[in-house]
């Protein structure tokens, strides 16, 4: 079997939304996954910022053998245990027992969640309806569905799709002024990333979350922060902006949670939690047992190995490590925890990633012109200096062959 064939087959048979990907994976243990050939790569992707623990991290394997062993699916017309717990986790993370959560199996569901969530609210407030219109930001990424692309600030994946509904005001991240101009009373709520991640890793500027918090309150429209890229310790924190003193009225989480299996949850605070009356919305998988039980299996690892401290130390390692690279091709390095962004002088993302997976490291080329690096929260500083040097000698290559190309 190699990656090619396998490519072949996929294109016969995939609809073409993602390209066909460069390389068939087999297995994946810790930070490294083998392609189908036997070839060993260190994941610094990690499915997306996804695999939080790793590949087959025991405590999701036992957690998830067990649960499909004992008890895989209720559907939401039946309590179950797991489901409960996981609540009740998040709940005491989030520091507020107002909290309330509803159970997706993605991020964009959580925000579809959170867009509902909204409307009702703008109802509450406005019966009229005077009080629909969202506020989202220019670059900002949410989701592919209908609700979660309206939101999104990307012109490109939004206009074949149009109509989407609305409506929404887009403002430039960042851009304070410019916020406090768009949130007025016909506003039901603002979506906002702590850091734009699909954007390219763009963290805000300081004070931006608190100033959004402070404009919506005195607009009384909601804030909701879409922490599906940066929560559950990407940062880390367990939450941007929670431990940037901002508590946002609605929060939602996906990729991390449940550490590689297909879970979300849309959280409101206070009133926000309070807006669905039985009938208003659901899912039949949104929080099935097995997920809950491995995101409960993520949340304590996280919590027993202190991989927190694990992401801002080995963080701290990466940052400095990337902005030591030092070549013509870097223009920039942001990001924070184990979570950035390599932004470059020219489009040659997709030929630094070619080449550092040559070197058997996998990195991300969200945007033609900016390298994404998210691993585990479990990687070793040991790890992070073999990636740095890949990546070191990819960035050699590729500067080699533009400089040749040139001449
Ligand atoms: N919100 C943010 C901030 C994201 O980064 C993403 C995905 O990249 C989504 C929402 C959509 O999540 P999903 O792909 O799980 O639907």
């Amino acid at each position: 079997m190699t990656s090619e064939l396998l490519a072949k087959r996929w294109a016969g048979v995939m609809m073409d939304s993602y390209g066909t990907p460069p390389l068939a994976l087999a297995s994946g243990q810790g930070v490294r996954v083998t392609d189908v050939e036997g070839n060993s790569y260190l994941d610094f992707v990690a499915g997306i910022a996804v695999s939080a623990l790793g590949h087959a991290h025991p405590a999701i394997v036992s957690a998830v053998s067990n649960q499909v062993a004992t008890l895989a699916h209720t559907s939401n017309l039946l309590i179950h245990e797991p489901g409960i717990r996981l609540a009740e986790r998040l709940q005491s993370l989030v520091g507020d027992p107002s909290a309330r959560v509803f159970f997706t199996n993605d991020g964009a569901e959580a925000n579809e969640c959170a867009i509902k969530l909204s409307r009702l609210y703008g109802r509450s407030v406005d019966p009229t309806g005077g009080r629909l219109r969202l506020v989202a930001t220019g670059n900002g990424f949410h989701g592919r569905t209908m609700g979660a692309l309206s939101i999104t600030g990307n012109p490109a994946k939004r206009e074949p799709f149009e109509p989407l509904p609305g409506p929404v005001t887009f403002v430039e991240y960042g851009d304070v002024p410019a916020l406090r101009a768009a949130v007025d009373e016909t506003v039901a709520a603002l979506f906002l990333e702590p850091t734009q991640g699909e954007g390219g890793v763009v963290p805000a500027p300081q004070g931006y979350l608190r100033a959004a918090r402070e404009i919506c309150d005195a607009a009384g429209a909601l804030l909701v922060v879409d922490e599906v890229q940066s929560g559950i310790g990407r940062t880390g924190q367990w939450f941007a902006s929670i431990a940037a003193g901002v508590v946002p009225d609605i929060l939602t989480l996906a990729k991390g949670l449940a550490g590689g299996l297909p879970m979300g949850a849309c959280i409101g605070f206070g009133k926000a939690g309070e807006l669905f009356t039985p009938g208003a919305h659901g899912s039949t998988f949104g929080g099935n047992p097995v997920c809950c039980a491995a995101a409960l299996a993520v949340l304590d690892t996280i919590e027993a190995d202190g991989l927190l401290e694990n992401v801002r130390r080995c963080g701290a390692v990466l940052e400095a490590g990337l902005r030591g690279l030092d070549s013509p091709l870097i223009r920039q390095v942001r990001g924070s925890g184990l979570w950035y962004g390599v932004a470059l002088t020219s489009a040659c993302a997709p030929a630094i990633e070619r080449a550092a997976r040559e070197r058997g490291l996998l990195v991300n080329p969200v945007r033609p012109d900016v390298l994404r690096l998210a691993p585990p929260l479990i990687v070793t500083e040991p790890e992070i200096d073999e990636a740095l040097r890949a990546l070191r000698a990819a960035f050699e290559t590729v500067h080699t062959e533009q400089a040749a190309a040139l001449t």
